[in-house]
């Protein structure tokens, strides 16, 4: 007899976009003739750029050629993109780092969802609600989520942090100590930020508290504000406290291609069951090097051009592309009397469903309606329920047309 892991059969069984597609699906098999416009799953629509297309193409060639071929990488990444990462990303706003604290991966989501590897099964688990839903999924596999609420809504030893319209979606310190605290600014799904003030605050605690932030950072290249931190390193004492999760999905279009980095500072220290105190950047090398076997050389190169002159430039221009979008539909949708929030230095518009709809009520209507897919709020957590997600990555032409529909929608 071969027992599973117990906590696996903990998940419920459906995922928010497999229902989101079921319903999608029923709908065009009732109206095949519905153009349907999907403003709902994150993914980008822009392709490639050149430059980055250019610098895969010369490492193609280079497998190729018995001088230049590469076999396995250091799992670590290689060091070409690790200084182009620590200089560009970081050094830049002032923050040192060394690059034995880079660890180039497959992606943010990944390295967000091993990184329980390392931590003991009794860590108590906080998170922004809503929330990306990776977060919560992950400790549910990894035995810290305790037990599903008859409701569905929450787990018993997860502690929920509401974000919402009343609270300016900025979180409110936890009555009760979290080891570790996940924070992803800017946000998945509200689309909102936190100032430096703020997350100072959430620093600070973690300081006093002897917390571990998780700071998923995949949406950093979005923010136009200059009060808006990009690393959460550019706060003192972050680097005692925090990881940051980086990733090239969002930023340079890599959703297809798969990197990302996460930034493990030497300074952070951990605990033993003893009471002794751990570096957290050897034991995540060790898991790395025992699980991974490193991010493709091909790959590597591609996010390595995404910081050359040309490619940074290209990349901007795509990120302007959907920040349009963004801004057409925050400004459309206020037009209509929505209420709206995110948007400015995120690609999502958080919608808050008019007339008390619920949020699976609002999406229904989208669809029969409009034909337009978005996401309701409450699959990403409790808090998001009467809220709705739309996405500015979008191609421009169905922005546009799904602009027009909402602004002749009879709501
Ligand atoms: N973190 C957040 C908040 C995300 O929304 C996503 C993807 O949608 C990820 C991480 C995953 O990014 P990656 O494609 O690098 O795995």
């Amino acid at each position: 007899m071969v027992l599973v892991n117990d906590n696996y059969l903990k998940l419920p069984e459906s995922y928010l976009f497999s229902d989101i597609k079921k319903k999608v699906n029923a709908y065009k098999e009732r109206h095949p003739e519905a153009r349907i416009i999907s403003l709902g799953i994150g993914d980008v629509t822009r392709p490639i750029v050149p430059a980055i297309v250019g610098a895969m193409h010369a490492a193609v060639d280079e497998m190729g050629n018995a001088d230049t071929f590469r076999g396995y990488g250091p799992e670590q990444g290689y060091d070409f993109l690790r200084e182009r990462i620590i200089a560009h990303d970081f050094f830049s706003r002032g923050v040192e780092l060394d690059a034995d604290e880079i660890f180039v991966g497959d992606g943010a989501k990944s390295d967000l969802g091993n990184f329980g590897d390392i931590l003991s099964v009794k860590c108590r688990i906080a998170v922004t609600d809503p929330v990306y839903p990776v977060y919560v999924d992950t400790n549910v596999m990894g035995g810290r989520a305790g037990e599903l609420s008859d409701d569905g809504k929450h787990w018993s030893r997860i502690i929920y942090l509401p974000c919402t319209a009343e609270n300016q979606f900025v979180p409110e310190l936890p009555t009760e100590r979290p080891d570790v605290i996940y924070l992803c600014y800017p946000n998945n799904p509200t689309g909102t930020t936190l100032s430096r003030i703020e997350l100072q605050k959430w620093v600070d605690y973690a300081r006093e508290n002897e917390s571990l932030i998780l700071f998923d950072a995949a949406y950093e290249a979005f923010i136009h504000d200059d009060n808006i931190p990009h690393s959460i390193y550019e706060m003192e004492g972050a680097k005692e406290v925090a990881i940051e999760f980086r990733s090239f999905s969002k930023t340079a279009g890599f959703t297809g291609l798969r990197c990302g980095y996460t930034v493990v500072p030497k300074v952070l220290k951990l605990y033993d069951s003893s009471g002794k105190k751990i570096q957290a950047n050897p034991l995540w090398n060790r898991r790395q090097t025992t699980k991974f076997n490193g991010t493709s050389y091909i790959v590597q190169r591609a996010a390595e051009a995404a910081y050359s002159l040309l490619g940074d430039k290209q990349i901007k221009e795509s990120i302007e592309y959907y920040m349009r979008n963004a801004r057409l539909l925050k400004e459309s949708l206020e037009n209509i009397g929505l209420k709206i929030f995110g948007g400015d230095n995120a690609p999502y518009i958080w919608v808050k469903t008019p007339n008390g709809l619920s949020s699976w009520k609002f999406f229904d209507r989208l669809l029969h309606e409009c034909h337009i897919v978005g996401t309701p709020g409450v699959g990403f957590g409790p808090s998001g329920e009467g809220y709705f997600r739309l996405t500015a990555f979008g191609r421009y032409e169905d922005t546009i047309e799904a602009i027009s529909r909402i602004q002749h929608w009879k709501l």
